[in-house]
């Protein structure tokens, strides 16, 4: 006996007419009062199926009403052990089959741990650098509502579309073959729950927007390129189980005196051959500490790309009184020199190494 029969329909007949078989038959066939409780369950197992439009269709379709591994199977709407599926030979292998429902709990996405990393530039001056500053920025975030823990509802129900698997599956029939795919439910967005009242606090969207003031400092003897973290202030989303960083880089601004390298600073100088025999006097104007160094050279044997240092006038070292050292390169142009012969004679005790000129060669000439 169809279930179609248990009921006195045929397959024809519209919910309307299930629904007020059922009402009658299971009055008259009630076991209190007087009816066969076989045929009784017969026509609540008849109702069952045929009232479910899904579970009808997959009736209608394969004829079977089995049941047996409905519970297995996390309430699917039909009994996968008994179909009649015609599929030539082909099997399927169930527990596989029921595991891709993840339990039988609406399938939740994979989640990464973490989100992705977001680096801003700060620029700043060597003299940032030099003496520390305060640095502030505005990040706007999003933030999961805390209120309905990022679902955006505050109540809810079992989708009515999956039943609360989250996925649907629907038959398609081939000839004679039946395809079945299977897919998330777009009723419910595959998370097999129905929204009966929105989150108050974020409107349902789940998400809500946070600006964000992020302070920190440049420390006297960060490095150019250093980085300073701030944990998980990057935006909450559904694709990750914690936001990522956001990442201060500190960039330091071309700066046409000096050079900066490692802890010390590096400047060029010029000088002419008697500055750097006689000694000099010079003034390091916009050094980062903001003063201008009054630096003097006593003199003697400083040749052209000659270094000279000027200890502690370089940039501070982290965490540290200590400085580095200022490194003045120095480049030597030549005076508009005239002497006397005993001036030349004076000179020349003051070069013990230099040999007397033979006079037989070619005189040349300064152009
Ligand atoms: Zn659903
Ligand atoms: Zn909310």
């Amino acid at each position: 006996m169809s279930l179609y029969e248990s009921l006195g329909l045929n397959k024809n007949a519209s919910q309307d007419e299930i629904r007020k078989a059922y009402y009658k038959l299971s009055k008259t066939n009630h076991p209190d009062r007087g009816g066969d409780p076989e045929k009784f369950k017969e026509i609540n197992h008849a109702h069952e199926i045929l009232s479910d439009p899904e579970r009808r269709q997959m009736y209608d379709m394969t004829g079977s009403d089995k049941e047996s591994n409905m519970n297995n199977m996390g309430g699917m709407p039909f009994g996968m052990g008994g179909m009649p599926f015609g599929m030539g030979g082909m099997h399927f292998n169930m527990n596989g089959f029921g595991n891709m429902f993840n339990n039988n709990g609406p399938q939740q996405k994979q989640k990464n741990p973490r989100g992705p990393d977001k680096t801003h530039d700060i620029n700043a001056t060597l003299s940032d650098f030099y003496n520390g500053r305060e640095i502030t920025i505005n990040v706007q975030q999003q933030r999961a509502c805390s209120v309905c823990s990022a679902t955006g509802s505050l109540k809810t129900d079992v989708c009515n579309g999956c039943k609360g698997q989250g996925m649907k599956i629907s038959i398609q029939q081939m000839g004679p073959m039946i395809q079945q795919t299977m897919s998330p439910c777009s009723d419910c967005n595959g998370s097999g729950k129905r929204i009966i009242q929105n989150c108050p606090s974020c409107g349902g969207k789940k998400y809500k927007n946070n600006d964000k003031i992020l302070k920190t400092n440049i420390k006297p003897g960060h490095s150019n390129g250093h980085k300073i973290k701030f944990k998980e202030e990057c935006s909450d989303s559904p694709d990750y189980e914690k936001p990522g960083d956001v990442i201060l880089n500190l960039v330091c601004k071309k700066n046409t005196n000096f050079e900066w390298k490692g802890n010390d600073l590096h400047m060029n100088y010029t000088i002419s051959i008697s500055d750097a025999l006689l000694g000099f006097n010079m003034i390091v104007q916009d050094h980062p500490n903001g003063k201008n160094i009054n630096l003097s050279w006593e003199g003697g044997s400083l040749q052209h790309d000659g270094i000279l240092i000027a200890t502690g006038l370089g940039m501070p070292i982290l965490d540290t009184t200590r400085f580095g050292d200022l490194h003045i390169h120095i480049k030597i142009i030549n005076n508009k020199i005239t002497w006397t012969s005993e001036q030349r004679i004076a000179l020349q005790s003051i070069f013990p190494d230099w040999k007397n000129i033979d006079s037989d060669g070619i005189p040349l000439k300064f152009n």
